[in-house]
Parts: structure tokens; C-alpha cells; sequence
């Protein structure tokens, strides 16, 4: 693997802008199973007597508040990630130059958690919650706090986390920002996910730079398509990078 983190340290050094989109695999380097994977949404029906795909949608959330909430506060609040080594790197690359935005499809914010700054959380996050009206925020502890459905202090209406939800239009401005950053991109990286990934084969369309790099824990047969693939948990590659600042001298 050593001679694929050299050649990527040189793509990183030559590009002049880079973008990284991160996908579900950083989910699962936190410790995290995907609510689809097989044994979790079994228990999930089980306990909820609804599938995922009916509980997380806006039609749920809109009918049948209680029970949207508490599938939320348990499953997805109750849940949160740990963000990986892969956030102390990407802030370090960013530090250094080398990493321009980060287009992250998760909604937990592990990148910013970890120091990086240039973030588009494309699907919302967890931490943004807003009421529909007065459009008032509340902090994710609001949500988790409250008995049963969190009401607005002054409305008295549900606050709507600001994630999106299955069945609806993801946030537009996310939307162009996203294409907008990839055309420009001289360097993609993909973090957790694959070319043939649904949610990025949309935008991914609109990289014409010159390096393509897959790091990822499976192979998929669109890896092909890459010029460089390493697959392995990006955690596990992106520190081997050394991006990060040399704080005096060491000794001597
Ligand atoms: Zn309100």
C-alpha cells in the first residue's frame, strides 16, 4: 500500500484544487451500521412495527409525529458516530493547502468535529434544527430533551431537523454548490464511497480534473474508472499522508 499513499501525496502536492465527497463508508468507520444493512433494519421493524424506508421519509414526519421522533431520538440521535482519524487528516490537508471543500452526505458532522472547515453537508445535519415557522434554530439537544414531539417555545408547532428526508428535494443551494466545487476540481476524492455510488453518480458527471481517487473499504467494479483506488478504511490512509504541521524542531 505504501507506494499508493507516495503516488497520492504527489496528486495531493500537484493539484491546485481539490474536492473530497464522503460517503457511507465514513459511517462505518465510526462504528456505525447503515439503518439498511440486513440485521438492523430487521430490528428495527421489530421494535417500530415500520420499515426505515416508511419511518425516515417527510410523509412520516408529517403524519405521525410521535412515533417519527421516536424512531429519530433513538435510532438516529441515539446513535452518533465518533468521528475517525480521517477528520484530524482532512483538517490537516485542508491546513496545508491541499483540500478545498468537502462535500459530506452524512448528516453528523464528523468532519467539522474533527477541525475541517470547508464543509457542505449535502443532506442536512442533526445539529441544525429549526422551527417551520418562525424558522427559530434549536440545538440537537432540544430535540433529544424533549418528552415526545419537540414543539417550538413560541409556535407550538414540531421543529423540523433539517436533514433530508427520503422523498424529498435535497436543499438546492446544496445542490449547485456541490456541482460547482466538483467542476472545478482538479482533484476528486472518494471517502467511503464508490463511482457507482446513486447519491454521487449525479455530480460526479461533472468532474473533468485530472486525478480521480477511490479509498474504500470494499472494491466495486466501477473502481475501474478511477486512476487510483486504495482500498482500505480512509482512516487508515489519509494519516500516513503527513499533512500535518511540524510544530518546532524535534530534538537534536
Ligand atoms: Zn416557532
Amino acid at each position: 500500500m505504501l507506494d499508493r499513499i507516495a503516488q497520492l501525496r504527489q496528486i495531493l502536492d500537484g493539484s491546485r484544487y481539490t474536492v473530497a465527497l464522503c460517503g457511507s463508508g465514513m459511517l462505518e468507520e465510526g462504528g456505525l451500521e447503515g439503518l439498511k444493512k440486513q440485521d438492523r433494519a430487521y430490528y428495527i421493524e421489530e421494535k417500530y412495527g415500520c420499515a426505515v424506508e416508511e419511518m425516515y421519509t417527510s410523509a412520516f414526519y408529517n403524519t405521525r409525529p410521535e412515533q417519527f421522533f421516536d424512531f429519530y431520538k433513538n435510532e438516529i440521535l441515539g446513535r452518533i458516530p465518533r468521528e475517525t482519524a480521517t477528520a484530524g487528516a482532512l483538517a490537516d490537508i485542508e491546513r496545508a493547502g491541499k483540500l478545498q471543500c468537502i462535500i459530506d452526505t452524512n448528516v453528523y458532522e464528523q468532519m467539522e468535529r474533527g477541525g475541517c472547515t470547508n464543509v457542505i453537508n449535502l443532506h442536512g445535519s442533526i445539529y441544525q434544527n429549526q422551527c417551520p415557522r418562525c424558522k427559530r434554530m434549536y440545538p440537537m439537544s432540544y430535540i433529544v430533551e424533549s418528552k415526545r414531539v419537540p414543539l417550538c417555545e413560541t409556535c407550538n408547532v414540531p421543529i423540523r431537523p433539517l436533514v433530508s428526508l427520503t422523498g424529498e428535494m435535497v436543499d438546492s443551494r446544496n445542490m449547485t454548490r456541490t456541482t460547482q466545487e466538483i467542476a472545478q476540481a482538479d482533484v476528486l476524492l472518494l471517502l467511503g464511497t464508490t463511482l457507482g455510488s446513486e447519491v454521487f453518480k449525479q455530480y460526479v458527471k461533472y468532474f473533468s480534473g485530472r486525478y480521480l481517487v477511490v479509498i474504500h473499504k470494499e472494491g466495486h467494479y466501477t473502481d475501474r474508472g478511477a486512476d487510483l483506488v486504495i482500498l482500505d478504511y480512509p482512516m487508515n490512509v489519509l494519516p500516513l499522508l503527513h499533512y500535518e504541521e511540524k510544530t518546532g524542531e524535534t530534538g537534536e
